[in-house]
């Protein structure tokens, strides 16, 4: 991905994106463990205080495995497409037989049964990092609205307006990374979604009277998280 320079306002950037306390540190937003290497250059980053910064990359790992999972039907790690959850899987015998737990056999499909609070909890802090990165809104509290779905339990309609972003009735902050991204199209396809990692995780976030964030990890989970 190629930098974009921050010229906003620079007093979002004080705070923790996650609580709004101090921040010392800073974190991937997305985090790593959603990509494959060789990573993209200059992966977004944001303010982050330390005790945020730990407690969520448990839940993350926890989340790309389960995708993971999902995808080859099984928490064989020799199954498993990408070859950084399988190292995990095969090193954290308790992670693989918490999703294994997760599994049921319903008329022949294989059924995955996630801990909903913590994805949740991981996607809810992928919106606002991506909120504060692109648009210099700090929404470091729950959202007032949050769906997070795989996309092929969507009807076509459904998906035509969840891949179209909303218009921007309301032009972005000056300077914000999402308003030069609307001037350059910088990292964006055609409608404006931001690929971090081709089929591996994209996200577009959009302020018109109230923030929004789409993300979709993998081609397989989806996400709108809305802050009034
Ligand atoms: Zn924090």
């Amino acid at each position: 991905m190629e930098q974009i320079t921050n010229f906003g306002d620079q007093r979002t950037l004080a705070y923790c994106a996650f609580c709004g306390g101090k921040t010392g540190t800073r974190d991937h937003c997305p985090s790593r463990v959603f990509l494959d290497q060789p990573f993209p250059e200059n992966l977004p980053v944001v303010p982050a205080c330390a005790e945020c910064n730990s407690s969520f990359s448990i839940d993350e790992e926890y989340l790309a495995c389960l995708i993971s999972c999902v995808l080859a039907g099984s928490t064989d790690p020799d199954k498993i497409g990408r070859e950084k959850i399988a190292k995990i899987l095969k090193r954290k015998q308790a992670l693989r037989s918490k999703i294994e737990s997760s599994i049921s056999v319903v008329e022949g499909n294989t059924i995955f049964e996630p801990e909903h609070n913590r994805v949740k909890a991981v996607l809810t802090k992928l919106a606002q990092g991506h909120a504060l990165f692109e648009l210099h809104e700090s929404v470091a509290r729950e959202p007032d609205d949050i769906s997070v779905f795989p996309m092929l339990a969507l009807t076509e309609q459904q998906r035509m307006d969840f891949e179209q972003p909303v218009a921007a009735e309301v032009w972005p902050e000056v300077g914000s990374r999402a308003m030069q991204r609307m001037l350059t199209g910088q990292d964006t396809d055609q409608s404006g979604w931001i690929v971090v990692q081709p089929n591996m995780y994209r996200y577009v976030a959009s302020a018109v009277g109230y923030i929004e964030v789409r993300i979709v990890i993998n081609e397989y989970i989806g996400c709108v998280a809305q802050w009034e």
